[in-house]
């Protein structure tokens, strides 16, 4: 039975904070001003609304400001970005043409937005370059020229301009690994290497997760210089704000499923992930027989495609986004009401990301999880509880049954 959950929602948005921001207009700021940052910057978060900060924008900032080595590790959607850039923009110089910042992303799209964000936090006259593969190499190079003072970038593209000599990070005093977990399991590490060995030793390193696994704290132990460390992991909260579900269903019914779930739930906005590349385009060529609105996304789709695709989805136009792991992990996109994990994912880490696209500082509310588990997949769902350190419930539609009913005995 599906339970409606009464637990007052632990709301981690900065939005939420009605007290705050009712008397924002002749006190702006103040939480943020309480970070220790400047009046330049604050008046710029007053401009793009932002009222108050994330905590993990709390608990970041002020110690990143010191100059101190930072790692944190916060859910998808929490402000990770802010955290890192408003102390990285606070302590650069702004007046200086040239590189004093590299922030290494596992994805093209998640470099994109973080450009973004930095953007409109920065003020106008930063200059940034992004460098990510499947873009033009040559623009990337003239941003170079031109100055750029803050990189933004995936590892292969950012070894390929250095090993060019079109970069130089000889006065780099910044830098970020954001999403440190993904780009471990994409496979970035030697990448990573690499470049952390053309850094100045003399530097500050900020490193971002969603999860810190071992993996995760060897690089910080090999390239950061004693770390404060920030965990707002808080699992019990992150799994309050998405109602997690799973259904029970034979390999062969899934498609059946998916097609009653969204009839019953009518989704606002939903988005499937599937394992492979090839599993999202046979649902997608399925569900787009009978669906509008309906699209697709993975790492072999060019990048204007997968640009569109993600605006679409982002404007609400897309109401239903079938996506890879690799790919889902760059859309951010946080008011999504329900996700489905058409397929387990083949790491727990991915279920914690794949959900926390689920109402997170958001206007939708309690966003809704469901996963389909075939009966050899029990064991996968054991260890993904384990991993969020709570039970999922079971899901049940009335008289649809996802299992295949025993044959009769004569048959
Ligand atoms: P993360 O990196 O933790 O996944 P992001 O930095 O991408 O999260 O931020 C998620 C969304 O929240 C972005 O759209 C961002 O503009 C917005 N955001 C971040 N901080 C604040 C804030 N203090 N107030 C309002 N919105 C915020
Ligand atoms: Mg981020």
């Amino acid at each position: 039975m599906k339970t409606k959950e009464k637990n007052s929602r632990s709301d981690r948005s900065p939005r939420s904070d009605k007290k705050s921001s009712s008397n924002s207009k002749s006190v702006p700021q103040t939480e943020f001003a309480a970070l220790g940052l400047s009046p330049k910057v604050l008046a710029q978060l007053d401009n793009i609304g932002y009222q108050t900060p994330s905590p993990i924008q709390k608990k970041f900032i002020p110690i990143a400001l010191t100059g101190r080595d930072v790692t944190g590790q916060a859910q998808t959607g929490t402000g990770k970005t802010a955290a890192f850039g408003l102390p990285i923009l606070e302590q650069m110089d702004l007046r200086l043409p040239g590189q004093q910042a590299l922030i290494l992303t596992p994805t093209r799209e998640l470099s994109e937005q973080v450009a973004n964000e930095l953007e409109r936090l920065g003020p106008n006259t930063l200059k940034l370059a992004v460098c990510v593969g499947g873009r033009p190499i040559r623009k990337q190079i003239q941003s170079l020229e031109q100055g750029a003072q803050i990189v933004v970038g995936t590892p292969g593209r950012v070894i390929d301009l250095l090993f060019r000599k079109e970069l130089n990070l000889d006065q780099v005093k910044f830098v970020v690994l954001d999403e440190a977990d993904r780009m471990l399991d994409i496979g970035f590490r030697p990448d990573i290497e690499k470049i952390m060995k053309r850094c100045p030793t003399e530097r500050q390193t900020l490193l971002l997760s969603a999860t810190m696994s071992d993996e995760v704290e060897r690089l910080a132990k090999r390239f950061m210089n004693e770390p404060e460390r920030i965990d707002l992991s808080e699992k019990d909260v992150a799994n309050k704000a998405i109602q997690q579900y799973y259904i029970s269903v034979d390999a062969d019914r899934k498609i059946s499923l998916l097609a009653k779930l969204l009839l019953m739930e009518r989704p606002q906005q939903v988005l499937v992930f599937t394992r492979t590349k090839r599993g999202a385009e046979r649902l997608h060529k399925t569900f787009a027989k009978k669906l509008k609105n309906i699209s697709v996304i993975h790492g072999d789709l060019p990048q204007p495609k997968r640009d569109r695709v993600i605006k679409d989805f982002r404007s609400g136009k897309t109401r239903m986004l079938i996506a890879t792991d690799v790919v889902g992990r760059g859309i951010d996109i946080s008011g999504i009401s329900h996700i489905i994990n058409y397929d387990v994912p083949e790491f727990c880490d991915d279920y914690v990301h794949r959900i926390g696209r689920a109402g997170r500082l958001s206007s939708v509310g309690k966003g809704q999880a469901f996963t389909f588990v075939t009966r050899e997949q029990g064991p996968q769902l054991t260890e993904i509880e384990k991993r969020i350190n709570m039970l999922i419930e079971k899901y049940e539609i009335g008289d649809y049954n996802p299992i295949r009913p025993r044959p009769p005995k004569n048959y």
